[in-house]
């Protein structure tokens, strides 16, 4: 595991490892608010800050030539997810964040926002999910942007976007108005003028996400937060670890529901041992994932089809596998997981979220169906 990296925001010097660090917030400041998070949807934030200040968003980030791991960001958000399912989703976002601002070429934005969104000062996510849609057919584009003086005045609305708040910032993609097919990307901060945030809508789980939808109307974006334009080479540059990313919250929730499955068989076990599926099995098939990712993980610039494609195919097994896992530790705790406060119901409920975020189970097989074998 990595150490935490040298930055400002950043502790120096950590005493833990940073795996020990982030176990530790996790069991002392997450694990007793986890109720609060899913019941109230109360959202983390202190929990987001102090991972921050441990250097848990900044393992992923290219930073000049200095070394960089996704598969370390991976392992972090790994650790928080097998508690709690929103905060590894927010974890995420703030990862993604940091992604794109990272891998532009603006070192403007780069200058103003990279070290602070790295440990959390700036807190944020990710708006992708309807450009990533629209770019494989699914859905048309949300955002749409007109050129003047300084940067672009970009209107329309994103139904769901979280991790944010009046001071935080999110990734966006517009197309030019003047330019059909002409698409630009920046980093929208939350504070702009003409821009609402509203929260309408009660998920079954992840509600302590601070899940918004985002309204622009005419909101200015200058220069210096355009992240690409055009975007199409650096889409094919952040694709592969916007994705390999997610699985932090797949194998996180995946390791806690080996748990659960595992508590139960100390009582349970003359009769669990009937069920055709055992944490045995979900353990192997975790560690196989793992070491595929981590393969993965070695080279996210990598702009082949056939890397592409391994990327997508493990995405959907991590999927399949979370909804599998927490269901058979839902069955394998049997009543003590129905209760309302039971955590097996919480985790089948979360687990969903890992199949339906973008890239969904259905859009993966769509994609897959639709490129070279
Ligand atoms: C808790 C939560 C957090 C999310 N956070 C983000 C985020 O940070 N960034 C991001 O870009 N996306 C976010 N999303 C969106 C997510 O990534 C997916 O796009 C979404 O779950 C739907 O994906 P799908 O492929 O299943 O599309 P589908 O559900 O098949 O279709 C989605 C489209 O259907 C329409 N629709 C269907 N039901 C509703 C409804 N009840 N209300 C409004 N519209 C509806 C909308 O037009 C929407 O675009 C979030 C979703 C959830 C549930």
């Amino acid at each position: 595991m990595t150490a935490a990296l040298s930055m400002p925001g950043i502790a120096d010097a950590p005493s833990l490892s940073l795996a020990d660090a982030v176990r530790s917030i996790t069991r002392t400041d997450l694990t007793p608010m986890i109720g609060e998070i899913d019941r109230d949807g109360v959202y983390p934030e202190a929990v987001m800050r102090k991972l921050g200040a441990t250097g848990a968003f900044a393992q992923h980030l290219p930073l000049g030539n200095a070394a960089f791991s996704l598969d370390a960001a991976i392992d972090v958000m790994g650790i928080v997810g097998e508690a709690c399912l929103s905060t590894a989703f927010c974890m995420w976002c703030q990862d993604a964040l940091g992604w794109y601002i990272s891998n532009s070429s603006n070192e403007k934005l780069k200058a103003g926002t990279l070290a602070a969104a790295a440990s959390g000062q700036i807190l944020g996510g990710t708006g992708l999910s309807n450009p990533m849609k629209h770019f494989y057919g699914i859905e048309p584009l949300r955002l749409r942007g007109r050129r003047v003086d300084g940067g672009y005045v970009v209107k329309g609305v994103l139904p769901w976007v979280s991790n944010l708040g009046p001071d935080h910032h999110f990734g966006a993609v517009f197309e030019r108005e003047d330019k059909p097919g002409h698409f630009v990307m920046a980093i929208v901060p939350c504070a702009s003028e003409g821009l609402t945030l509203s929260q309408n809508t009660q998920f079954v789980a992840l509600d302590g996400t601070r899940t918004y939808a985002v309204q622009m109307r005419d909101v200015f974006l200058s220069e210096d937060v355009i992240v690409a334009d055009p975007i199409d080479e650096y889409l094919k540059k952040i694709r592969a670890g916007f994705v390999l990313l997610q699985a932090g919250m797949a194998f996180g929730l995946i390791e806690g529901a080996i748990q659960l499955m595992e508590q139960a068989r100390t009582s349970l076990h003359h009769v669990n041992k009937y069920l055709p599926e055992q944490p045995e099995q979900f353990r192997e098939q975790l560690a196989g994932m793992k070491e595929l990712v981590s393969k993965l993980c070695e080279t996210p610039y990598d702009p082949s089809p056939s890397y592409w494609r391994q990327v997508i195919e493990a995405r959907l097994v991590a999927g399949d596998a979370t909804v599998a896992a927490a269901h058979a530790a839902m069955l394998h705790q049997g009543a003590r997981g129905y209760v309302s406060n039971g955590a097996a119901q919480r985790r089948l409920r979360e687990a969903y979220f890992v199949a339906i975020v973008t890239p969904a189970t259905k859009q993966l097989r769509k994609m897959l169906a639709e490129m070279p074998a």
